[in-house]
């Protein structure tokens, strides 16, 4: 299934390898025949007849790594003639990569256009474009199915002829289908079918325009629902700072902007949270470099010295964004972001309708998690959590349930002499009913719980949800009864009601429920069969090292509460759970090196088992399911298959050392 969605003999121009991510978003190399772009990145829009900021300063004063301008616009200018002769690098004096847009837009100011994709296509191929976009058609928010239809089967069809014309321009394709998520997605699928470069997500800047940040998010998902992921993705027209943050969560990479300049000759200064009229400026806001010595005046006075602001204010805010991926706090940053204007705050409270595709992306670990409002209970690491309670949570023998509020965390140390009392008094066992969903008390210590805060005071919006989910918990039948903590008189009630003790042995309770928890339902059994022993730290008490039969299967990481998997654990599972569970499948080039424990590269990845996440413990195998390595993978399955470049699963042991 993979081998197809591979192009053939395609060069490295326009190539993406994934350097870091966070979900969606990614810190990744976009290849140019003018130098590699590291994205999420920034594209000043660059109009050669009216420059407000020249190019050479772009690059020398800004940083900026690639450049868009518009072929169309060119094309109809006095400039086409110079364009053709001496290539867009020279015209605009700048030599990193250019993307050239097509016209697709003009289409949507003036309602036409009066180029040809033919004559548009070749245009961009002749004056030199890196990135070259076809002529797509742009679909208006109000237009009919009918009509966004007719407009996604012109663009493919557009796309396709494009192939024949742009020699050794890296191609884009853009996905229209207006409001309609299932054309948006279908066409994404189409358009990653055919041997493009890079896509565009277009159609979007009346939405933007419109403060319809909500309808901006279906589209963008869906979109990116049909693409293939190892593909740059540039959405079209976003150039307010403001839609950086949620944009690059949504994964996308390359960004255009041409508000820098059309702000400034409008009076207005661009911040991260909004847009000031220079005119109401009093107090100097900012201190970026073309802020640094200047008064509200100057730029008043001054439309270059607002345009620099503008873009300074707009590069720093991408910046930010791949700070907050490294640090792996993106979610909290957007979420911070989407408190800027209502209408991002709607926005960011949809997007939990697609907690169960941004999950497939979601790494198994990431930053710590600071709650900033209800919005924070649905980000895919928490929902994942719940899930895995869920499904995966097999609770020791106990007749009764305590129910503990929320508290602070370790919660088995806030309520360490309770329920040392518990398990003395009664035959039950305890679950926090947390803000993020039930918590059974072994897996206080695993990543999203212990890593993150909370208020103690908790928006009515969670402690509603936090009472459904518990609900769904109880529904499971787990336990015969449960009762909320309300005192001592609780443990009285729990004592009569189940008379008797649990003699919990706390350190097999965590490893197995973490072992479940991980790598799936029984994983336990196999990983944690016969003499268990727990090697723990001496500084913190904390297990470090798991030992079966005196193999050592497991170690436990301190940071976030998971396991490491050893050769001899990934042993146990490979017997216990059939292929494709837990499963990398490589080629036979691939086998011998991982076999000696070198990592796994993606396009050696012939299939994956689709529960796994980036992050996760593997098992590497070959054609006939023997256990050549386990490792950690860097990506999900969609990404191994697609993904060309880069390392898909870091390998710790191989099966036959060196
Ligand atoms: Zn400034």
């Amino acid at each position: 299934m993979c081998k197809e969605l591979r192009p053939s003999g395609s060069s490295l121009n326009g190539m993406l390898e994934l350097r870091e991510r966070s979900g969606l978003a990614r810190i990744a190399r976009l290849s140019t025949r003018h130098g590699t772009v590291e994205t999420p990145a920034l594209m000043p829009v660059v109009n050669p007849a009216n420059l407000i900021i020249s190019p050479k300063d772009l690059a020398e004063r800004f940083k900026v790594s690639i450049l868009m301008t518009n072929a169309y616009i060119i094309h109809r200018s006095e400039n086409r003639e110079r364009a053709l002769q001496e290539g867009i690098h020279r015209l605009l004096g700048f030599d990193g990569p250019i993307m050239t847009d097509s016209g697709a837009f003009q289409q949507h100011v003036y309602g036409r256009v009066d180029v040809s994709n033919e004559k548009v296509v070749r245009f961009q191929e002749a004056i030199g474009s890196d990135l070259g976009t076809a002529l797509d058609v742009f679909s208006e928010p109000d237009d009919s199915r009918e009509t966004c239809q007719a407009a996604v089967e012109e663009t493919l069809r557009r796309c396709e002829e494009a192939l024949q014309w742009r020699g050794d321009m890296a191609l884009v394709g853009t996905v229209q289908g207006g409001l309609y998520p299932d054309l948006r997605e279908a066409c994404g699928k189409s358009l990653s079918e055919m041997p493009l470069q890079v896509h565009a997500i277009g159609g979007v800047v009346p939405l933007m325009e419109g403060y319809r940040f909500a309808d901006l998010i279906e589209v963008i998902v869906a979109g990116k629902k049909g693409l293939r992921p190892d593909r740059a993705v540039h959405l079209f027209g976003a150039g307010h700072p403001i839609t950086f943050g949620l944009a690059v969560l949504l994964g996308c990479d390359l960004f255009d902007s041409s508000s820098y300049a059309k702000y400034a000759y409008d009076g207005r200064m661009i911040t991260p949270w909004g847009t000031l009229k220079v005119s109401q400026l009093k107090h100097m806001t900012c201190h970026c470099p073309a802020c640094a010595d200047a008064e509200p005046k100057d730029l008043r006075e001054n439309v270059r010295l607002l345009a620099e602001h503008n873009l300074h204010v707009s590069l720093l805010e991408l910046e930010e964004v791949k700070q907050a991926i490294h640090q792996g706090i993106l979610w909290e940053h957007v979420e911070r972001r989407c408190r800027a204007h209502p209408a991002l705050l709607e926005a960011l409270k949809t997007l939990r309708r697609h907690v169960d595709f941004l999950e497939r992306y979601e790494n198994l670990v990431d930053g710590s998690l600071f709650y900033t409002g209800p919005e924070s209970i649905w980000r895919p690491s928490v929902h994942r959590f719940r899930r895995r309670v869920l499904q995966r949570y097999s609770p020791p023998e106990a007749q009764g349930l305590l129910i503990l509020p929320e508290a602070p965390r370790p919660y088995s140390r806030t309520y360490a002499g309770i329920l040392q009392r518990l398990y003395r008094k009664a035959k039950a066992h305890a679950v926090v009913k947390s803000a993020f969903g039930p918590v059974p008390i072994e897996l206080d210590g695993v990543y999203p719980i212990a890593q993150s805060v909370l208020p103690r005071q908790l928006d009515v919006e969670v402690i509603e949800a936090s009472e459904i989910f518990l609900r769904e918990f109880v529904r499971l039948g787990h336990f015969a009864f449960g009762m909320l903590w309300e005192g001592e008189e609780t443990l009285e009630e729990l004592a009569k009601r189940a008379p008797g003790a649990i003699s919990l042995d706390m350190d097999m309770a965590r490893a197995r429920a973490i072992a479940d928890h991980q790598f799936g339902a029984g994983a336990s059994k196999h990983l944690l069969r016969g003499k268990v022993e727990h090697v723990k730290s001496r500084k913190t008490g904390k297990i470090r090292n798991v030992y079966a039969d005196g193999e050592h299967v497991l170690s436990l990481r301190a940071r976030d509460g998971l396991y490491t998997l050893k050769l001899a654990g990934g042993v146990r599972l490979h017997k216990a759970f059939k292929s494709p569970r837990l499963r990398v499948l490589v080629s036979e080039e691939s086998a011998p090196f991982n076999l000696q424990g070198k990592n796994v590269f993606a396009k050696f990845v012939m299939d994956c088992d689709e529960e796994v996440r980036p992050l996760d413990e593997v098992l590497v195998v070959d054609d006939a399911d023997n256990l050549l390595a386990v490792g950690r993978a860097l990506m999900n399955r969609e990404e191994m298959l697609a993904f060309q470049r880069g390392v898909a699963v870091k390998v710790r042991e191989g099966s036959k050392p060196l």
